[in-house]
C-alpha cells in the first residue's frame, strides 16, 4: 500500500465527492498551500457517480435559488474556465401540482424565484396540453416551467475540479479511509487514515451520506442520514410522440420524475423504504414506479427498462445542506447533505466554503445552513426531487 507523502497539511478535505472536490479547487484558487483531499474510495465514486447532472433555479428556499444562480452559471462557463466540456443542455424543469396545497406552493416558489430574477412561467393545464401532448395531464392543477434549468455531465465537472486542484498544488489520497479526527481539547489536530496520520489544523467532512459516520469519529453529531435512490433508463421502443428534448418533468404530489437525455427515457420518484446504505429496494418497487409512469405517459407501454442507477441521497432533516463550522471543535467543517442536489450546488458552495475556511466572509449569507440551526424548528425545502 502507497503512505502518504504529504502528513502536514494546512487543511484536510474528508471526501472527494463533487463537493470536495469543488471546495478543494476553490481552496487552492484562492492561494491556499498544502491542502489535503482524502477518500476512503475512488474520487467520485460515492453518490456523485449516481448524478444525473440536472440543475435548476426552482427552489423554495432563497439561499438554494441563490445558489443555484451562482453554480449554474459557472457550469455554464466551465469549458471556457477549465477546458472541460461538460456538455450543457437548458431542457428546462417543469414542475407539476395536483393538489391545491402543492399548487400555492409552487406559485409562491415562483413569487421568490422571481424576485431573485429568475424567469419561470406558470403554466395552465391547457397550455401544459399543447407543449407535451404525450403526457396526461389529468388531475393536473398547473405547473411552473423554467427554460434555464438544463442538465450537464457531473463526472467532467468532477474531473475538471479534481484535476485543477491538482495542478494548483492539492494532493488528492485515494482509498485511504479517515478512521478518526484527531483532538486536541477543542481543536482539530489531524486525522489518523488508513495510508498514515496528517497533521492539520483544519478539517472538513464533505463525506456525503456518510458524513454522519465520519463526525462521530471527532465525537459530534452530523444529522444527515443516507437514502437509497433509483432512476430507470428506457432506450428501446421509444414512440415518436416523444421529443428528442423534454424538461425533467416533475409532479410534486406523487413524486414521479420523467425527463429525457439524448437517446434515452428517464425516470424514477422519491418514494423511500427508510434510511440505509444498502442500495437495495423493495421487490415491488421496479413495478410501482413503471406504473406511475404508464398513467402519465401511456406511450411508453411498449418500452421496457434496459439499465438504472441507483446512488445515496443524503438526507438532513429540513432538505437544505450543511455548511458551516463545527461550533463545539475549532478548526472543523462539515460540507455534506445535499440531499439530493449536490452537483449542482457544488460550485457556489464549494468557494463559499473555501472563504469560510480561509476565515475570509463568505460573498453569500450563508449561516442558514449552520449545522446549530438544529437545535431549533427549521424551514424544509419543499421541491425534492
Ligand atoms: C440517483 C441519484 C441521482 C442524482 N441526481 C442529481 C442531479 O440530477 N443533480 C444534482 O444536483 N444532484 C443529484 N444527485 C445528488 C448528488 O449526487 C449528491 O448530492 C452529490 O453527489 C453529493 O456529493 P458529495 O461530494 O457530498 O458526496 P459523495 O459523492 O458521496 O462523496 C463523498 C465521498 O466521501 C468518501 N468517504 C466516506 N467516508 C469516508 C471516510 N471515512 N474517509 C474518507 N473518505 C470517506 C466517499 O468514498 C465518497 O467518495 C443525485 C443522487 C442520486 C443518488
Amino acid at each position: 500500500m502507497a503512505w502518504l507523502v504529504r502528513n502536514r497539511a494546512t487543511t484536510v478535505v474528508i471526501g472527494a465527492g463533487i463537493i470536495g472536490a469543488s471546495i478543494a479547487y476553490n481552496l487552492a484558487r484562492r492561494g491556499a498551500k498544502n491542502v489535503v483531499v482524502v477518500d476512503e474510495s475512488r474520487a467520485g465514486s460515492g453518490s456523485t457517480a449516481a448524478s444525473l447532472g440536472g440543475f435548476r433555479h426552482q427552489f423554495s428556499n432563497e439561499l438554494s435559488v441563490k445558489l443555484s444562480i451562482e453554480s449554474i452559471e459557472v457550469i455554464e462557463k466551465f469549458k471556457e474556465h477549465t477546458g472541460f466540456d461538460p456538455l450543457v443542455a437548458h431542457d428546462g424543469y417543469l414542475f407539476l401540482a395536483t393538489s391545491e396545497k402543492s399548487f400555492s406552493q409552487l406559485k409562491e416558489n415562483r413569487i421568490l424565484q422571481e424576485s431573485l430574477g429568475v424567469p419561470v412561467d406558470l403554466l395552465t393545464p391547457q397550455e401544459l396540453l399543447e407543449h407535451y401532448p404525450f403526457y396526461n395531464f389529468n388531475g393536473v392543477l398547473g405547473g411552473t416551467f423554467c427554460a434555464r434549468d438544463g442538465h450537464a455531465s457531473t463526472s467532467t465537472i468532477h474531473q475538471g475540479f479534481i484535476t485543477k486542484a491538482k495542478e494548483l498544488g492539492v494532493e488528492l489520497y485515494e482509498d485511504a479511509e479517515v478512521k478518526k479526527i484527531e483532538r486536541g481539547g477543542s481543536r482539530v489536530k489531524g486525522v489518523v487514515t488508513t495510508k498514515g496520520e496528517i497533521h492539520s489544523e483544519k478539517a472538513v467532512i464533505a463525506a456525503g451520506a456518510f458524513s454522519g459516520r465520519v463526525g462521530a469519529l471527532a465525537s459530534v453529531e452530523i444529522p444527515i442520514k443516507p437514502y437509497p435512490r433509483k432512476v430507470f433508463f428506457l432506450t428501446r421502443n421509444l414512440p415518436e410522440s416523444i421529443p428528442s428534448q423534454i424538461p425533467l418533468i416533475v409532479d410534486v404530489d406523487s413524486t414521479l420524475a420523467v425527463g429525457r437525455d439524448g437517446m434515452m427515457i428517464l425516470f424514477g420518484d422519491n418514494t423511500s423504504t427508510g434510511p440505509s446504505f444498502e442500495l437495495s429496494f423493495p421487490q415491488d418497487y421496479e413495478q410501482k414506479v413503471i406504473s406511475k409512469l404508464l398513467r402519465r405517459v401511456p406511450s411508453l407501454s411498449h418500452s421496457s427498462i434496459s439499465s438504472s442507477v441507483a446512488g445515496l441521497y443524503e438526507m438532513t432533516p429540513d432538505a437544505n445542506p450543511i455548511s458551516s463550522e463545527i461550533g463545539e471543535v475549532d478548526g472543523l467543517y462539515c460540507c455534506a447533505g445535499f440531499s439530493g442536489h449536490g452537483f449542482m450546488h457544488s460550485p457556489a458552495i464549494g468557494a463559499l466554503m473555501a472563504e469560510l475556511i480561509l476565515d475570509q466572509k463568505p460573498h453569500l449569507d450563508i449561516s442558514s445552513y449552520h449545522i446549530k440551526r438544529f437545535e431549533n424548528k427549521t424551514q424544509r425545502e419543499q421541491l425534492v426531487i
